[in-house]
């Protein structure tokens, strides 16, 4: 139902055709995206072809870096325009202007395109992706940005402790505050997950919620 207001708001932020909001980008990211949006480094494994799908604005305080885009996001090319997606902007508090809006949240997925699907469901991240593009994105983002880890693939290279299983690391939400935020992946077929863990719920969403605020009131 929110997909013709999502996709607005991000025809909005393609004016200039390179998905950036015309005059407010400096030209070096505006470059950058450029060439992330050509990118066919991995284009022989991708069986839907390549479409990166990233939004970042320059000085963006929050970055959520997670999996990579399903089928219904490479569709659309609107990240996070899935169930999972709104469960994660209730965990975070974001109405869909904010979380849409460039220069305040950054969205950067482990793998920038639809990878594909194999028996267990979606397959992972491609493992070029985040090696190839991701410390040069981070640079124009500030650097005491709140980076929102979720799902497995992104805390196994954003997190620093990888011996500890998702459930540990999510329960560990205080010691990694200001800076980050590690959630379990948003997606639906993680209820029994909540369910096992009230605890997410009652202590670190309120926590996660009150930290993403003050992030963008600092901006
Ligand atoms: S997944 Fe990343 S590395 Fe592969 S084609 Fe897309 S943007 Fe390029």
């Amino acid at each position: 139902m929110c997909t013709d207001f999502r996709r607005d708001l991000i025809d909005a932020s393609r004016r200039d055709g390179t998905g950036q909001t015309p005059g407010c980008m400096t030209s070096d990211l505006t470059d950058l995206l450029r060439q992330v949006r050509a990118c066919t480094i991995c284009a022989e494994h991708l069986p839907a072809g390549p479409r990166p799908v990233v939004q970042v604005g320059p000085g963006a305080p929050i970055v959520i870096i997670g999996q990579a885009p399903g089928r219904r996001v490479h569709e659309s090319g609107v990240p996070w325009d899935d169930p999972s997606g709104d469960r994660l902007r209730d965990w975070l508090g974001l109405d869909l202007e904010t979380f849409y809006d460039p220069a305040a949240v950054a969205i950067v997925p482990m793998g920038f395109c639809y990878p594909g699907t194999g028996a267990g469901g979606d397959l992972p991240p491609r493992p070029e992706c985040a090696p190839e593009w991701h410390q040069a994105l981070f640079a124009h983002l500030p650097g005491d940005r709140l980076e929102i880890i979720t799902g497995a693939y992104a805390q196994k290279r954003y997190v620093a402790d990888t011996a500890a299983t998702v459930t540990e690391t999510v329960a560990a939400w205080r010691e990694r505050l200001p800076g980050q935020v590690v959630l379990p992946h948003p997606s639906p077929r993680n209820n029994r997950w909540l369910t096992r863990n009230p605890w997410f719920a009652e202590e670190t969403l309120p926590a996660v919620r009150e930290r993403v605020r003050r992030a963008l009131d600092e901006r």
